[in-house]
């Protein structure tokens, strides 16, 4: 598979599968699954825990007041919505927004790894605790958060998730300033060791 819009039908069919999907009970109460958007060319993908009542509603990602300030966070750094891939660690709501449970996380995870595979992003900033464990299973969100590391050719940088930014006020600043790091490291991404931590990601003040 070579060409953009091969991978962009591949990808597309993966966010089918996700609708139809009734692999784990989370289908029940769906109302939309929530495959994720953007297009298949992202440098960058975004992963969040799961939809809410919003998302769920309409079946897209980052719809409601997270989804604002994730784009108000966006617009800060230069990036808009469509240059990047939103996604979340499963794809149907939890009822009443619990927890997503550790068989369910397990059951949705080949959909997340595929579109991964194909969208093959240079950076995946990671939104709150459950996608941060993908890569980070001991981290500590208040702990690692905005320290980004090179994983098999990828830098990956955990984030507090909006929807904590809103609950807490005091973490928003903490937020922009870890947005703030994202196209400095981009740009950077050739020059960073796997495994590694970037030197200058906990010391760049861009803006
Ligand atoms: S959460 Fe994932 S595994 Fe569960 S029904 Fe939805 S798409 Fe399928």
């Amino acid at each position: 598979m070579t060409t953009v819009e091969e991978r962009q039908a591949a990808l597309d069919a993966i966010a089918g599968e996700i609708r139809a999907c009734t692999l784990c009970p989370l289908h029940e109460g769906r109302t939309n699954a929530v495959p994720g958007s953007g297009p298949v060319n992202a440098e960058v993908m975004f992963i969040g825990e799961g939809p809410g009542a919003t998302e769920d509603e309409q079946g897209l990602p980052f719809v409601g007041a997270s989804g604002r300030l994730l784009d108000e966070l966006l617009n800060m750094i230069g990036m808009k919505r469509d240059q990047v891939f939103i996604a979340n660690v499963v794809k149907c709501r939890p009822p009443g927004n619990r927890d997503p449970r550790t068989s369910e996380l397990t059951t949705c995870a080949p959909y997340l790894d595929r579109q991964i595979e194909l969208i093959d992003p240079k950076m995946i900033i990671t939104l709150g605790r459950y996608s941060m464990a993908r890569w980070f299973p001991e981290g500590k969100i208040t702990q690692i958060h905005g320290q980004a590391k090179k994983i098999e050719g990828r830098l990956i940088m955990p984030v507090y998730h909006p929807a904590a930014a809103l609950r807490n006020p005091s973490w928003r600043p903490q937020l922009e300033a870890d947005f703030k790091q994202i196209p400095a490291l981009i740009r950077q991404i050739g020059t960073i060791k796997d495994e590694e931590p970037p030197e200058e990601a906990t010391q760049l003040s861009l803006f």
